[in-house]
């Protein structure tokens, strides 16, 4: 397994990618859990190299709070990722990927944006548009991994790949979960153990949910009820906002049609959580 630190090095390493076959690249923010394993699994399953990147982008967060205690152990996550014969791995330094003069950035506008704005999505999103982009450009693969649970990092990162021509097919992998079903977060660590309770009911809200839908339920407004009811019995989550909306799109729905994303994002005492499942028509889900 090799280890990437240097920009440079990383160039110079993608540029002999095409006599070695399909890239397969899993971006992560570190702390890994089965859930990254998971998509690491499935690149090295489905593509010739796989490249695994630890970096958490300063300006994804919402607070220098939020950042400051995300947890990391790179020396953990580099154990996991050579059990799993990961060929690369990339770390890069934020002053490199982000230099004091850094000044050009990917900014998403339009319909999606306003979307994923006004749902007071918890990273920045030039942040994270521009945290990718840079990536995809370093790693240069041909298959990117995602999860299905941050669904609107998928339709950012969807959605620049199309209008940024940039050749990479964009998978997205089903969420693992805890048995009580609670999404596997890497700040599922930061959770006391009541709030770590607790938190199973997002999930919960999200399976309630579903029932209604599959009853045959397809008011937005009704769904949407029937997963504040559900979570208002909590005392330790507070909803932060719950969409239900066109999957890729993102734009609000009155009725539920196929492809429709219902997704909450709640915090557990001061941490915050994100789940959601997508509902693909009759009793068809990606969750
Ligand atoms: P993160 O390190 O949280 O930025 O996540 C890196 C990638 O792993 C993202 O594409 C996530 O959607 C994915 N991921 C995170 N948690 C899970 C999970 N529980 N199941 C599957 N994929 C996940």
């Amino acid at each position: 397994m090799r280890i990437i630190h240097r920009l440079e090095e990383m160039t110079e390493t993608a540029r002999g990618w095409l006599a070695g076959g399909t890239v397969g690249f899993v971006p992560t923010m570190g702390y890994l859990h089965n859930g990254h394993m998971s998509l690491v699994e499935a690149a090295k399953r489905e593509c010739e190299i796989s490249v695994v990147s630890i970096f958490t982008s300063p300006l994804q967060f919402a607070t220098h709070e939020d950042y400051a205690r995300y947890p990391r152990d790179v020396t953990r996550d580099l154990q996991l990722l050579e059990a799993a014969a990961v060929d690369v791995v990339f770390l890069p330094r934020s002053e490199d990927l982000f230099p004091a003069d850094f000044s050009t950035y990917v900014t998403l506008t339009g319909p999606l944006a306003a979307q994923l704005e006004a749902a007071a999505i918890p990273y920045a999103l030039r942040g994270a548009a521009t945290t990718i982009t840079k990536l995809f450009q370093l790693v240069r693969p041909d298959v990117a991994y995602f999860g299905q649970k941050d669904a609107q990092r998928v339709a950012l990162v969807k959605r620049l790949v199309h209008d940024l021509n940039m050749d990479i097919a964009i998978r997205v992998l089903p969420t693992l979960r805890e048995q009580d079903g609670l999404a596997l977060d890497s700040r599922n660590t930061l959770l006391l153990p009541a709030e770590r309770q607790a938190a199973a009911s997002i999930y919960q809200a999200l399976l309630a949910a579903k029932a209604f839908i599959e009853q045959g339920e397809l008011r937005a407004s009704v769904v949407e009820e029937a997963i504040r009811q559900r979570l208002a019995s909590s005392t330790e989550v507070s909803i932060e906002y719950v969409v239900i909306c066109h999957a890729d799109t993102f734009s609000p729905l009155t009725l539920l049609e196929p492809k429709t994303l219902i997704l909450i994002a709640a915090r557990v005492g001061s941490v915050p959580l994100l789940d959601s499942i997508v509902w693909l028509g009759s009793n068809l889900w990606s969750m």
